[in-house]
């Protein structure tokens, strides 16, 4: 009896470290395949720039970043200098409001070889000090995922009170619903040997805005053709005129449920006597908020 009250704690420790070890791996390598791959669609070439009407040297458009894994391609769509555009905003997004998610899922990037191995992480060392950053290995760290939250386009309202791309309330997840994300941070608190760790992410929502305009604008190109409806977000998307980008880019206040899709993305309604609504949802499957995009209006005829 008394060999065990001196040893069973120390087994238990043990036994603790190697369950948790165990668990963070297995975390790990449930993650990496937990998002389903978008199927793969490619459109009709388009031969000339679809924001600025250029018909030199035209690239692939990807409707969904590639960042997220998105896989529908508008080909010979977009001229250089929009294209040089659309990528800098998008690659502000994937930076800093999902790009740790990109990192954690292995989604596919343009710049594999920058990927960074260590990232920073907010810790106290102990109880009195101040908040200081550490390096961590990216496979450990507590990443956060934010989308924002808007009103549904306003556009369908009479004269609305416009505010721009501005948002009040930010869907936040700790990677991933799929597992405890205070476990994580009890290990990582454990194996660093910090006092208190404070996960960070950051959130552009104007370059979300134009991500979404363009994501939606493109869609609706694909699908309907070139000059088949007049489009309202090419200022938004080339020139950042957000001052009334929420009478087009809205998103709804309750979420849907979480599907088994990677993202989701259609056009709400094809009466030819009214406007071109897309719906997105990107990450569908970690039950994201959906947004709505009022890309432009049919032309008649
Ligand atoms: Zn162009």
């Amino acid at each position: 009896m008394r060999r065990a009250r001196i040893t069973l704690p120390f087994h238990s420790r043990l036994d603790l470290f190697v369950i948790l070890k165990f668990m963070i791996e297995n975390i790990a390598q449930s993650l990496k395949s937990f998002l389903p791959t978008q199927p793969p669609k490619i459109y009709k070439p388009i031969g000339c720039c679809i924001y600025c009407g250029k018909t030199e040297n035209l690239s692939t458009e990807h409707v969904i970043p590639l960042g997220l894994g998105g896989k529908i391609k508008l080909p010979k769509s977009s001229c250089v200098k929009c294209s040089k555009i659309t990528s800098a905003f998008e690659e502000t997004c994937q930076r800093t409001m999902y790009g740790p998610l990109r990192l954690l899922y292995d989604l596919p990037s343009r710049r594999k070889k920058k990927r960074p191995k260590k990232l920073k992480l907010k810790v106290k060392r102990s109880h009195s000090d101040d908040w200081t950053y550490i390096d961590v290995d990216q496979e450990k760290y507590p990443f956060l995922i934010l989308f924002p939250y808007f009103s549904m386009p306003k556009i369908h309202q009479t004269n609305p009170t416009l505010n721009g791309a501005k948002t009040k309330r930010l869907w936040i997840r700790g990677a991933s619903p799929s597992y405890n994300f205070e476990l994580l941070l009890a290990q990582l608190t454990n194996e660093l040997k910090v006092y208190s760790i404070m996960p960070e992410a950051k959130t552009h929502v104007e370059e979300f805005c134009q991500m979404l305009a363009k994501i939606g604008y493109s869609f609706a190109v694909g699908e309907l053709g070139f000059g088949s409806f007049t489009p309202f977000l090419i200022p938004h998307i080339i020139n950042k005129e957000m001052n009334d980008s929420d009478k087009y880019i809205g998103s709804l206040d309750e979420d849907e449920k979480a599907t088994e899709n990677l993202h989701e993305i259609s056009i709400i309604n094809t009466n030819q006597n009214d406007f071109v609504t897309v719906r997105i949802r990107l990450l569908a499957k970690l039950g994201t908020p959906t947004y709505y995009v009022v890309v432009g209006i049919f032309n008649k005829g």
